[in-house]
């Protein structure tokens, strides 16, 4: 026999090897195993098995790693569709789908001394009292870690070993799981009764996973086809949802009694949330549901703070079944979770979900993607959900509900925009705190309440705005937010390559204002503003710069907690998740340096960001008020925040996408050259565009041209009618990186037609050897 074998390079090539007479019957689909490879040992994942080969002098695989094949068919599966998707080397896939512990299998099952106590025979031998104390505790447990006896009867080994010499108890080596949450003291929780919004979102949830034969035809399509599944994520699905309910909701409790729901059918389910919300409180919900007491295993938890032991245990939990829940953060969406029957997507328009090295997945997309090939319900939960996810069920695809009130009844916190074009006039520089935000802090000092001030620094380029009129500029193509470039003095548009020079004044004709260059600013500006202004406050900062340490992070934050800080400056570090009762005031320095990074994405995530950072403010019993600071104060992501009106931020960004056919309305790939030599690249990147042209554009026209007259839109290989080709731009250059990059972005509706096509136009292009290109579908960084 032969085994077809992925390795762990890069080649796009699988090779074939002999299976040996020793591992006959141990070697399947799915096996793990090591090859030699020249004179390298290689580990890789068998792909296929076959009776012969075309090759010849085939070399015998060397060992099996684990006792049960590690990628389950539907995985292997997930892992081909993923590399087809987003552009990838398989091998790539294949590798992301399992946690690098298991793959490795270096810290493998850890294997403890136990005591257990042996049936007693006869009569109970009379034992000093050590040995007896000794005994009793052993007699309760039955079965018990030496290590934790030792500690538990203040003894030591010597002693339990003379209870083993007299035959009462056994010592042996037996495989002990390292559970993170042992420590942990779980109380069961019990289903709350439902109020009627989320009765109905559960109603729907149930019906869909009760009549899952629905999607039959889906699924053959998915079956007759292995390996290039024939839907993609637009396609229509029946079960998918998209759970829209404000912060407080009720949406975790929807998610438990739908999980309860699966287990109750006999099926396993994965529940992702982002890396940032995986804090022991949220894993503590779902243990508290459905992991307490008898049932300690059925919850695993996957991500990246358990230890590679941990996650090696927690990992094999699931493949051997007796974890049915999985909860993890993104690379959770790979767990050998069979048969399952549900996937729920928490916080789904996070773009943490997003990978950002190869394979570049959306854990989102691959979500709904497994769904499909499953045939598994999946559930998406936001308050602030993507305009993708939104789009989708307006276009019939997803199934919208809507959980629209706290389940507290409390209010949402009051949201003051304040117009800092009016704080600047009669300034000398740019005010970083007007009078209004100045006076609400002095007054929380006053009351002993905690303030948090909010800077959003992502990003490293600056757009250029007028600080007295807020005029910013803008690509005239793209409609996006030029980038200021200082060495050349000018203004570029990293999309389509637009520049304009810096004008000397503000170009808005009833502004005029000559000062309208942009000063950056910091988080430690906003610092030393505040201790000047309140010297007795005291004032914490987090951010990348103050947080070397994960240690540094927690610390922060249990001060705050234990309100040992009045005010905390940070950036988008601090807008999630995190809830503190006695914060009553949310202050946003600029909200305007989120709104103008150059991303069609960027009024999205001001939107989202104003949401989550109001949603910090008064979630104790007192009401909390956010001050939004902002030069662009009717901003319609500003405005729409302010309202907590998502539907209407919807409507009109919608209208924006359409226009300039940016997804949801399109999808995009965004391909990203990069080197040292700028010419090089440019040049490099120059020669891509030209070879997508003639691949992808140009082809039906040429031959027109040439007379050949017959030659129609269904002669295209690929219909790509709706291809927008933009670019080659130079991305803006990274503080401290020497790299040059430049891009070109693609749009198209027919994504994975252009996927195909774009590894068969990539793997025939001749690059520099110092300059490399990698491909990004559906990026959610244009930086
Ligand atoms: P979300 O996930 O939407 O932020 P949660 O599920 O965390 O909302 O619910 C917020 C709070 O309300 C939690 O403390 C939860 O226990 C409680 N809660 C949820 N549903 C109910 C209900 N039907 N009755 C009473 N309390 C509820
Ligand atoms: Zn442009």
């Amino acid at each position: 026999m032969i085994a077809r074998v992925s390795l762990e390079i890069a080649l796009r090539k699988e090779f074939d090897y002999l299976i040996p007479p020793g591992l006959a019957g141990q070697i399947e689909v799915g096996s793990r195993v090591q090859v030699p490879f020249g004179p390298r040992k290689l580990y890789g994942c068998v792909t296929a098995l076959a009776e012969e080969s075309a090759h010849t002098n085939l070399k015998p695989i060397l060992k099996v790693i684990g006792a049960q094949t590690l990628v389950t068919p539907k995985v292997l599966k997930l892992a081909r569709w993923i590399a087809d998707y987003y552009c990838c080397a398989p091998e790539i896939a294949l590798k992301s789908v399992l946690p690098e512990a298991v793959r490795k299998e270096e810290s493998g099952w850890r294997e403890r001394l136990f005591v257990r106590a042996l049936p007693v025979t006869g009569e109970f031998p009379k034992l000093p009292k050590r040995q007896q104390e000794v005994w009793n505790i052993i007699e309760e447990r039955r079965e018990l870690p030496l290590q934790e006896l030792v500690e538990l009867a203040e003894t030591t080994a010597a002693t339990v070993r003379k209870l083993e010499d007299r035959g009462l108890v056994e010592v042996a080596p037996q495989i002990s799981e390292r559970d993170p949450y042992a420590r942990e003291h779980i109380l069961p929780s019990q289903p709350l009764p439902l109020n009627p919004a989320q009765a109905k979102a559960l109603e729907e949830i149930i019906g869909a996973m009760d009549g899952r034969g629905a999607c039959s035809v889906l699924r053959q399509a998915v079956s007759n086809d292995a390996k290039r599944p024939a839907v993609d994520t637009q396609h229509a699905t029946r079960n998918t949802f998209l759970l829209h309910g404000v912060t407080g909701s009720g949406k975790t409790e929807v998610y438990l009694q739908a999980l309860a729901h699966a287990l109750e059918q006999g099926h396993g389910a994965i529940v992702l949330v982002p890396e940032i919300s995986l804090t022991p409180q949220t894993v503590e919900r779902f243990k508290a549901r459905f992991s307490s007491g008898k049932l300690q295993t059925l919850v695993a938890v996957l991500h990246s703070h358990l230890s590679a032991g941990e996650r090696h245990d927690e990992w094999h939990k699931i493949r051997q079944g007796r974890a049915r829940i999985v909860i993890g953060a993104r690379s959770a969406i790979f767990a050998p979770v069979e048969p399952l029957g549900l996937i729920i997507v928490d916080e789904e328009h996070e773009h943490t979900y997003k990978q950002e090295e190869a394979p570049r997945y959306h854990a989102r997309d691959v979500a709904i993607m497994r769904g499909q090939m499953e045939n598994a319900v999946v559930v998406l939960g936001s308050a602030t959900p993507s305009l993708e996810s939104y789009y989708n069920c307006k276009k019939g695809k997803y199934t919208l509900l809507e959980l629209p009130e706290r389940v507290d009844n409390q209010k949402m916190p009051h949201v003051r925009v304040v117009d800092m074009r009016q704080a600047a006039r009669g300034e000398k520089g740019i005010p970083i705190f007007s009078n209004q935000l100045k006076e609400a802090i002095h007054q929380r000092l006053e009351r002993g309440e905690q303030t948090i001030l909010f800077l959003n620094r992502r990003g490293y380029s600056t757009a250029l705005q007028c600080p007295k009129c807020g005029y910013v500029a803008q690509c005239p193509n793209c409609s996006l937010a030029l980038t200021y470039h200082r060495p050349e003095q000018k203004l570029r548009c990293h999309i389509c390559g637009f520049m304009d020079a810096v004008p000397a004044a503000c170009p808005n004709e009833k502004c005029r204002n000559p000062a309208i260059r942009y000063a950056g600013l910091g988080t430690q500006k906003v610092e030393e503003t505040l201790v000047k202004l309140f010297p007795h406050a005291r004032v914490r900062r987090m951010d990348a710069d103050t947080m070397k340490r994960k240690d540094d992070y927690r610390k922060v934050l249990g001060d705050f907690r234990a309100g040992k800080t009045d005010i905390l400056i940070g950036t988008q570090m601090i807008a999630k998740g995190l809830h503190f009762p006695n914060v009553t005031l949310v202050g946003i320095i600029y909200a305007d340096l989120a709104l103008h990074q150059p991303d069609f994405r960027a009024g999205e995530r001001t939107f989202q960001l104003l949401t989550q950072v109001a949603g910090r403010a008064g979630r104790g019993d007192v009401e909390g008020e956010v001050f939004v600071q902002a030069f662009a104060p009717f901003h319609p992501a500003i405005q729409y925040a302010r309202r907590h009106d998502f539907t209407g931020f919807y409507e009109q960004e919608i209208e924006f996408r359409e226009q300039l056919k940016y997804p949801p309305v399109s999808r995009v790939a965004l391909l990203t050259l990069k080197g040292r030599n700028e010419d090089k690249v440019k040049f490099s990147a120059e020669h891509l565009k030209r070879e997508l042209e003639k691949n992808l554009v140009a082809a039906v026209y040429d031959r027109r041209q040439s007379g050949e007259k017959n030659a129609t839109v269904a002669d295209r290989r690929y219909n790509f009618s709706d291809l927008i080709l933009a670019g080659p731009a130079p991305a803006p250059l990274l503080r401290a990186e020497t790299f040059y990059r430049y891009q070109i972005m693609l749009r198209t509706r027919a994504m994975s037609k252009l996927s195909r096509e774009l590894v068969r136009i990539i793997q025939s292009l001749a690059l520099p050897e110092d300059v490399t290109l990698s491909v990004d579908i559906d990026p959610v960084n244009l930086g």
